[in-house]
């Protein structure tokens, strides 16, 4: 049995900073991080807890952030249906053993007259999902820049699944010196392919059976190029005809990328990333795939 101590439940800055001059004064000298930091917007799944025990397991203190942050999302996106279930989630994280849960308000993360924002480079953010999500990266970079600043971790970890949102903030930590280890973990899929992703539940069942096409579609553009040699604009084109097929789903972008600089690219020589994006009806999925 895990899991004695209660978790701590913490929601303002001022409480956090606190448990984390306690926590570094408890500590003697360590090899071990002493803080791993999880942030996420809640409605926890496996993929979520996948990087809570990898903190645990690497960390000796783990908080994880539950705040779904309204500046990256677009004026016609999701933040109001949003699901947020703060007390099961608090529940998951105490069972798995995590340390300390921040929940800000939206007033304690962004006080009246607070503007500065961190713009990640438009390389980075003028393709994919930055294309389909104006102001959506900004948003991300500014939370977790201003959770950095708060929290001070040793390491924070992310999922691969948002694997743009990961060079993101691979490249703001090193631009901006950010003393802070960032870590990405693989994704965490349902028995069929299907990412996990909290959006899965507004899925209505026909769009659930379907929807793991995108991860089947993926593996076969792998598939094609690396086994059967096919060219990486042929293997594109095929996938987007079959995502194309698919009833009721709009296809945002499909493309092959060098997985540091996120550039499209057709030279298979080196390691690649196919990511994707895809409505279907309003539930937007996305997913990649390195090989
Ligand atoms: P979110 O709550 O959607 O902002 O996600 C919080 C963190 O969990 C992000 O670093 C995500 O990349 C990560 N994450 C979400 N879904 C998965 C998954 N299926 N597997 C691994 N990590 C994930």
């Amino acid at each position: 049995m895990k899991a004695a101590v209660a978790i701590k439940r913490l929601a303002k800055v001022e409480e956090l900073r606190l448990w984390r001059q306690e926590i570094a004064q408890a500590s003697e000298l360590r090899a071990t991080p002493l803080l791993g930091f999880v942030p996420t917007m809640g409605a926890l799944h496996d993929g979520h807890m996948a990087l809570v025990q990898r903190a645990l397991s690497e960390c000796k203190n783990v908080i994880v952030s539950i705040f779904v942050n309204p500046l990256q999302f677009g004026a016609n996106e999701d933040l109001d249906k949003y699901p947020r279930t703060l007390q099961s989630d608090v529940d998951k994280l105490q069972e798995a053993g995590a340390h300390a849960v921040f929940h800000p308000a939206v007033e304690e993360m962004y006080g009246p007259g607070e503007t500065t924002r961190v713009v990640p480079p438009a390389e980075l953010t003028d393709r994919l999902c930055g294309l389909f999500r104006p102001g959506h990266f900004a948003g991300v970079a500014t939370v977790v820049t201003k959770l950095f600043g708060q929290v001070c971790p040793d390491v924070a970890y992310f999922g691969e699944k948002d694997f743009q949102q990961l060079a993101v903030i691979k490249r703001i930590v090193a631009d901006l010196d950010i003393p802070v280890k960032v870590v990405g973990v693989p994704t965490v899929r349902e028995s069929d392919g299907l990412a996990m992703s909290s959006r899965n539940v507004y899925l209505n069942k026909e769009q659930r059976q379907i929807a793991p096409e995108l991860h089947r579609s993926l593996s076969l553009i792998a598939e094609n190029i690396r086994s059967k040699r096919v060219s990486v604009s042929k293997a594109l084109q095929e996938a987007r005809k079959r995502i194309g097929e698919l009833p009721g789903v709009a296809l945002q972008y499909l493309e092959v990328c060098n997985p540091h600089s996120l550039q499209p690219t057709e030279d298979a020589t080196n390691t690649l990333v196919v990511l994707v994006a895809a409505k279907f009806g309003d539930v937007r999925l996305i997913d990649n795939l390195s090989f």
